[in-house]
């Protein structure tokens, strides 16, 4: 192994959209590989065509290409081990050469049993309270090409009669194998079922293709998510029978993405409950027009998501948080991955789309403000650098720049009722008036400046700032709360504040 080009590939089934979890699996192989200036792969996993689903591979390439997740081969771009879909792949009898060559080492066998035969072996097995397996024992009682003779199975061969091609696993052996995260395995191997490995129309099973793919395009390292833990050890045996431990790649099993409250898998449904996406990006589903929320249309940037996949399972020390896609691949190793749960922070997802929005510059903001605000027909001669700069203090995300700050550009037309409720009375109108006389006569409206005048306005009246500073800002925003509100001040300027102060002293004098 030890001279090998570093290569990992990603290889989802195109079944519909990716979960997050599964592009945290394609994060996690791309960091290995360029950490160690190697290649990572996409390899389309489509031999179960009942799954395939149409639009889902677009949808797997789109959100690599979203995330910055570059690959070096791929069904796109090709490679030296084209085609990279398993369903081309098997034109050329690639998976059937492996698995006649296991049936020829005697670790594979021909299973002629119809579906309905299977089925009434499992209930019969069910019913005796019995693991209902295909396997070591179970087989014996079935028709296959351990039990039947060879004349016989040769008149079902030639009668064109379906078969599956399945792994014999033997009974009661200790299989070992490591795993990058998880260390030492060992399982017996009478939990392990003899997995068909070819189906009756000639198709590999996952079982099968992953591993002469592997083979095939000199993968040095497997990673997938824990759920494909138990059916590790056949696959283990697998190369053994090959004769290919030597090269199987090193298998690293992800940790689940845990709901939450760490109750279990994380699921669409817990993302549609507590309001969070758990897909990259939007899907609409083919068949029944459902749309499954993805970060992208919510809003989030790449850099951010991406952030958020990587700390899901992995921690690379120091309490390291913010990292872009580079410093992490510095970083990146499978000994700093958790081998329990990791769980999914709805709330910190947020943070660090936050954390991105505040890196960005005002004058990058400002670009992408102009172009929602002219969407929305607004024209402005506000300063929107400085608008971004004081709305992205309170935002987690760029489309709430209008909810927040739709004011700087439409006088509001109706005020906090129960600020108004509380704070409006004779002495704040009063106050009010006297401050909009103040306001006229200043000749710079700076941030500072108007502040002051505020406060040596409510001096001179005897009134408490903080009794009057909430009612204020509602008179020019319409809102109890927003920017800081000097700042706000004076980025309204003086003509629009006097006026907006006149227009609320005018809304607001029937109501006290
Ligand atoms: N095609 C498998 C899936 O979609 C991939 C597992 C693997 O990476 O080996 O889960």
């Amino acid at each position: 192994m030890e001279n090998r080009r570093v290569r990992l590939r990603y290889a989802p089934s195109p079944t519909g959209p990716q979960h997050m979890g599964g592009i945290r699996t394609a994060l996690f192989s791309y960091l290995y590989a360029k950490r160690h200036g190697g290649d990572f792969i996409l390899r389309i996993e489509d031999t179960d065509q009942t799954r395939f689903v149409e639009g889902a591979e677009d949808y797997i390439v789109e959100s690599l290409a979203w995330c910055g997740i570059t690959t070096d081969e791929s069904p796109a771009q090709g490679g030296p081990h084209a085609p990279y879909r398993q369903s081309e792949r098997k034109e050329s009898g690639i998976y059937k050469k492996y698995a006649d060559q296991l049936i020829a080492g005697g670790h594979a066998y021909m299973a002629f049993d119809t579906p309905e035969e299977v089925d009434a072996m499992r209930e019969r097995l069910d019913a005796a309270k019995v693991a209902s397996q295909y396997n070591s024992i179970t087989r014996q009682t079935m028709r296959n090409s351990l039990t039947l003779s060879e004349d016989e199975v040769k008149k079902l061969l030639d009668a064109g009669t379906p078969y599956v091609v399945r792994l014999k696993v033997p009974r009661n052996e200790e299989i070992r194998f490591h795993d990058i995260i998880r260390g030492w395995v060992v399982v017996n191997s009478s939990t392990v079922d003899d997995k068909v490995l070819l189906k009756s129309d000639g198709m590999p099973t996952y079982h099968l293709a992953h591993i002469v793919d592997d083979i095939e395009m000199k993968i040095t390292h497997a990673v997938r998510g824990e759920e494909w833990l138990p059916s590790a050890p056949a696959h283990i045996l697998v190369y053994r029978y090959l004769g290919l431990e030597n090269i199987m790649p090193e298998y690293a099993h992800l940790p689940l993405l845990l709901k939450p409250d760490g109750n279990g898998k994380l699921s669409k449904r817990d993302g549609d409950r507590l309001g969070f996406p758990t897909f990259p990006l939007d899907w609409k589903d083919p068949k029944t027009g459902e749309v499954s929320s993805g970060y992208r249309e919510k809003g989030y940037y790449p850099e951010a998501f991406v952030n958020i996949l990587a700390l899901l399972g992995w921690n690379p020390g120091n309490n390291l948080e913010l990292m872009t896609l580079s410093e992490m691949t510095e970083l990146f190793s499978f000994e700093r991955v958790s081998k329990s749960g990791a769980k999914f922070d709805p709330e910190k997802a947020k943070w660090f789309n936050q954390q991105y929005l505040r890196k960005q510059t005002n004058a990058e903001l400002a670009k992408v403000f102009a172009e929602d605000l002219e969407k929305r027909g607004i024209k402005t001669t506000v300063n929107l650098e400085k608008a971004c700069e004081l709305l992205k203090e309170k935002a987690h995300f760029m489309h709430e720049f209008w909810n927040n700050g739709s004011f700087f550009f439409v006088p509001p037309t109706s005020y906090d009722a129960d600020v108004i409720k509380k704070r409006w009375n004779e002495q704040s109108a009063a106050f009010i008036t006297e401050l909009t006389e103040a306001y006229k006569n200043l000749s710079t409206f700076t941030a500072a400046e108007t502040e002051a005048t505020f406060k040596a306005t409510a001096e001179k009246m005897g009134i408490g700032s903080g009794q009057v500073m909430q009612l204020f800002r509602v008179c020019i925003s319409g809102v109890g709360g927003g920017p800081i509100l000097f700042e706000m001040v004076e980025l309204l300027g003086k003509e629009e504040v006097v006026r907006r102060l006149e227009t609320a002293l005018k809304n607001l004098s029937s109501q006290m």
